[in-house]
């Protein structure tokens, strides 16, 4: 299947990242992805950079070694009201962001508390994606996860760092097996992302891969494979990469 993007990536910025944000985009250049999308920590985690790193990446370029770039957050739920950790002065300036929950910045409470932290969180305009809902230390419904997901329109992330053998997530394929049944059931489509931090794991999608063959989830529902799929989710692609061939351009001349 033709994968041709990468939006959960994490560089030096992070603080337990190892590979800068040239890097970075070098070796997606290499992997030939159309699409980069870089996603530092956002403040809370700790080592990770201040609330100034997300407010200047007018600096970078959108097209690097032949790719094009995308400049986001990984944000932190904070509490079980799914408030999170970069202001909205600063989230108004993001082109895309990921939420997720992160046991350094958020103890896991109860089944229902960890619930309501993603519901309330997908009811932020502000979130594009929601990171790695895969982890059984923070046990979640996902029949009321997933409802949510539908209603807020929240692109759903499966995660290949979680499903690589030894991840600190527990539970990943057991839960991925349950929530992408619904996202199947409701047409909740989602990402697969590499949740790179060097440069070397950049695109790499496998195990998730792996993992939605054994399922045979329908390509329709999987945004890898096309830009246009994203476009709904991501306002700047459109600007970035215009209207889709066949509607806009050449028609009867
Ligand atoms: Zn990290
Ligand atoms: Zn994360």
């Amino acid at each position: 299947m033709n994968d041709i993007l990468d939006l959960h990536t994490h560089t030096i910025a992070s603080g337990h990242a190892y590979s800068t944000l040239s890097e970075m985009i070098r070796a997606a250049s290499a992997k030939g992805l159309t699409l980069y999308g870089c996603s530092d920590h956002a403040p809370t985690m700790p080592g990770s950079t201040h609330n100034f790193h997300f407010i200047n990446f007018k600096v970078i370029p959108r097209n690097i070694h032949g790719v094009h770039v995308i400049m986001g957050s990984e944000l932190n739920i904070l509490d079980f009201d799914g408030n999170v950790d970069l202001p909205v002065s600063t989230l108004k300036r993001l082109d895309y962001t990921i939420a997720s929950l992160h046991i350094p910045c958020l103890s896991p409470g109860t089944k229902e508390e960890n619930t309501r932290a993603y519901v309330k969180v997908m009811e932020n305009p502000y979130v594009t994606i929601i990171g790695h809902p895969d982890d059984s230390r923070f046990p979640i419904d996902y029949q009321v996860f997933a409802k949510a997901a539908k209603e807020h329109h929240k692109l759903v992330e499966v995660n290949n760092t979680s499903l690589t053998p030894g991840s600190a997530r527990a539970g990943a394929r057991e839960n991925y097996g349950i929530l992408l049944n619904y996202c199947r059931d409701y047409q909740i489509p989602i990402v697969l992302s590499s949740d790179a931090h060097f440069e070397t794991d950049v695109a790499n999608h496998r195990y998730a891969w792996e993992l939605l063959e054994s399922l045979d989830f329908p390509e329709e529902l999987i945004v890898n494979t096309s830009v246009e799929k994203l476009k709904p989710y991501i306002p700047v692609l459109n600007d970035m990469f215009g209207e889709p061939a066949g509607d806009s351009c050449c028609k009867g001349e």
